[in-house]
């Protein structure tokens, strides 16, 4: 290749890789999978080395991440957060180790630490106290996101070390939560998340930590920025620091003294990471000696004491054999790619969600294409992209139908939704997808009436709707395949004892849009009635804390259906409770559940009293003095002696602002 065209070339892999960052670091939307961008960018690093005159500053082989979002405060890093430079194979990692041995005069040694696939994130302690965080940005200038990071439970306020210290990790989504988020949108008939990283950073950099409260993020803290009062000499003692003073560590990190054992560590993980609740997408090497890493410096965007090694992307290629459509309990319709079963990442795959028509549309998939799948944050299998060149030649572009394919009544798409719809209320998918709901776990929790009995309920024409399941009787039952005596008798008891359910079960297995499991506890816990729920306003429900317009629209317009009416009508008359019998809703979910706090000081904007009432309707017990039952010590102004003696028993204080914080999320929280 000569000059000309290396430049053309550069220029136009640098255009790709620029949009590329956009699209993954500040929409959190990448278009194309990592394994593809990880490819261009070290065909352009290539291409750079061969011509190093062509390298310019903004190349994207220069430059971390993407600039920080606009409606955050902007936050300077004092200490520039880096990438790391990554290793794909046994080469790459010996070629570290022998940079590493040429840069410094002593041996060097390993720490090894699992690369968690989330944000990365930056946290600010001052004397103790967690006063900032912030995402890295473009490396220099991140976004403050103090508020969100507070929702975090395993990110300490407080910590007991003096002076600033600034310690940097990634806040992820283990993967439950990721699941649970995403069938959620789905059923929300909104797109889902591509994977558990942008789940994550798309919850952090929301303006409003209530969205973030809501996703159950984790974190674990690998490095650090500055710690004024540390003599702490190898990377290995400040993780073993840090774990000691609360800021939570990955516990699988290893020292390795040569470059062979940080290769079974790889291979260790690489087999398995399957098991871990978390998404990581490789191993980090890190030289342990800290006057080392000072010695070895930096590029300009990566550590030299430092590298990434990636796991190679396993994606397969396999027949895609047919599209089948589901409808969901909402009506929404998923088109299922139907595939030739292959094994993907440790299992065997023979179906994978497309999700909606404008993935399908995107992607330009087609029954018959020869299609490349992967497993997405090595859960989810995922139609990566079709093999265009193995397209036969007769396949026609996908339409989605036009009517519901379980009801034939006509599919709608609702403003701002990805999803079509059957808005139909008596479509018999949605009403067999419904009634598994109903008596799901965490709705009416019958036991012993699974998925498999609704199935067989529906197809016998035993039950249509809720109000059936309690007109079911034992000679209907007994009829039933696989239903002896003494299954039936159980299963009845379950169904009479299910009637006895606090309100909240009901609600939330009635399957209301937006209404899942915590909301429908607050709503019932607010309104103790359902008849008093019915009759709720607008501007009654939207005055409950938590429960937003949204949320508010949606309850009102589903206790305006006749057929809902019809519906709770013929529960009342079949003896339901309809009431609320639980515990107060604070007090069993509130931020200081099961915690003795001790209020201490004077505060601007609560008196004592109003603090501490507001601490119980939190759930705490608040009590006079500390002592090493007390879990935190609430300190204002001139806090005293209760304050020191705190700080001697190591109890957790928080300030004002700390319990102003608790208040915007409490309920939040899970
Ligand atoms: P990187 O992810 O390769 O490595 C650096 C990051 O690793 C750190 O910033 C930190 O957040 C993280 N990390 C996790 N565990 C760590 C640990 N134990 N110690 C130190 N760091 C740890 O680099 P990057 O600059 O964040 O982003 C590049 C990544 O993003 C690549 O994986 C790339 O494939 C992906 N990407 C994808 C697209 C796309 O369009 N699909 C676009 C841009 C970037």
């Amino acid at each position: 290749m000569d000059k000309q065209q290396a430049q053309e070339k550069i220029a136009h892999l640098s255009e790709l890789l620029t949009r590329y960052n956009h699209e993954y670091h500040v929409l959190d939307k990448p278009s194309v999978p990592d394994s593809e961008y990880d490819q261009k960018l070290q065909e352009l690093l290539k291409l750079e080395e061969e011509f190093p005159e062509l390298v310019t500053p903004d190349s994207p082989t220069q430059r971390v991440g993407g600039e920080p979002l606009e409606g955050f405060q902007k936050v300077r890093h004092n200490v520039a957060m880096m990438s790391l430079g990554n290793a794909f194979n046994e080469t790459d990692l010996h070629a570290f180790a022998r940079r590493g041995r040429e840069g410094t005069d002593k041996p060097i040694s390993f720490v090894c630490e699992l690369k968690i696939d989330g944000l990365a994130v930056s946290l600010t302690y001052e004397n103790g106290k967690f006063v900032r965080g912030a995402t890295r940005g473009d490396g220099t200038i991140g976004e403050d996101i103090t508020s969100n990071l507070r929702t975090i439970r395993s990110i300490p306020l407080a910590i007991s070390e003096q002076g600033t210290i600034e310690v940097r990790g990634e806040a992820f989504m283990p993967h439950k939560s990721f699941l649970t988020l995403n069938e959620e949108k789905e059923a929300n008939g909104e797109e889902p998340f591509a994977n558990p990283r942008n789940a994550a950073a798309g919850s952090l950099r929301q303006l409003d930590p209530k969205i973030a409260a809501k996703r159950n993020l984790d974190i674990f803290l690998y490095g650090v920025g500055e710690w004024e009062n540390s003599a702490l000499t190898s990377h290995s003692e400040r993780l073993e620091r840090m774990q000691e003073l609360g800021l939570k560590t990955n516990p699988e990190w290893k020292k390795c003294a040569t470059i062979e054992e940080v290769i079974d560590y790889i291979n260790y993980w690489a087999e398995e990471r399957p098991h871990l609740n978390y998404e990581i997408d490789g191993i980090v090497v890190k030289i342990d000696d800290l006057d080392q890493q000072e010695e070895l410096g930096f590029t300009a965007k990566n550590p030299r004491w430092a590298i990434a090694y990636k796991f190679p992307a396993e994606e397969v290629i396999t027949n895609l054999t047919a599209i089948e459509l589901n409808v969901g309990r909402t009506g929404v319709i998923t088109p299922t790619a139907i595939l030739d079963p292959v094994k993907v990442a440790g299992t065997t795959v023979g179906r994978a969600s497309l999700h909606n028509e404008d993935l399908i549309r995107a992607k330009d998939i087609r029954i018959g294409d020869t299609v490349v799948i992967k497993k997405a944050g090595d859960i989810i299998p995922e139609v990566v992209r079709v093999v265009e060149e193995k397209r036969p030649k007769d396949t026609k572009e996908y339409h989605m139908p036009e009517v519901c394919p379980a009801c034939g009544s006509e599919l709608v798409r609702l403003e701002e939704e990805v999803a079509l719809r059957c808005i139909n209320p008596n479509c018999p998918a949605q009403l067999k997808e419904g009634l598994i709901h109903f008596v799901s776990r965490n709705a009416m929790n019958i036991d012993g009436l699974g998925e498999k009995v609704i199935i067989q309920l529906f197809q016998e024409e035993l039950i249509h709707t809720m109000a059936d399941l309690y007109r079911l009787n034992r000679d209907e039952l007994l009829q039933l395949e696989r239903m002896g005596e003494k299954s039936v008798t159980n299963l009845l008891e379950a169904i009479e004892a299910s009637k006895e359910n606090s309100l909240e079960r009901l609600l939330f297995g009635l399957g209301i849009r937006f209404i899942g499991s915590k909301a429908a506890k607050t709503i019932a816990a607010s309104f103790e009635t359902m008849e008093n729920l019915q009759n709720a306003s607008y501007e009654e429900l939207i005055a409950v804390d938590e429960i937003g317009d949204k949320m508010a629209d949606s309850i009102v317009q589903y206790f305006s259906e006749q057929e809902v009416i019809d519906l709770l009508d013929a529960l009342r008359e079949l003896d339901l409770n309809m009431e609320y019998t639980g515990p107060k809703q604070a007090k069993q979910d509130g931020v200081f559940a099961d915690k003795t706090v001790v209020i201490t000081g004077r505060m601007e904007s609560f008196t004592r009293g109003v603090a501490k009432e507001l601490v119980e309707s939190m759930g705490g017990s608040v009590t006079g003095s500390v002592s090493k039952n007390t879990d935190i010590l609430i300190a204002g102004e001139d806090a005293g002696s209760k304050y020191d003696k705190a700080e001697k028993l190591g109890v957790t204080i928080w300030d004002e602002e700390q319990l102003q914080q608790a208040i915007i999320v409490r309920s939040e929280l899970p």
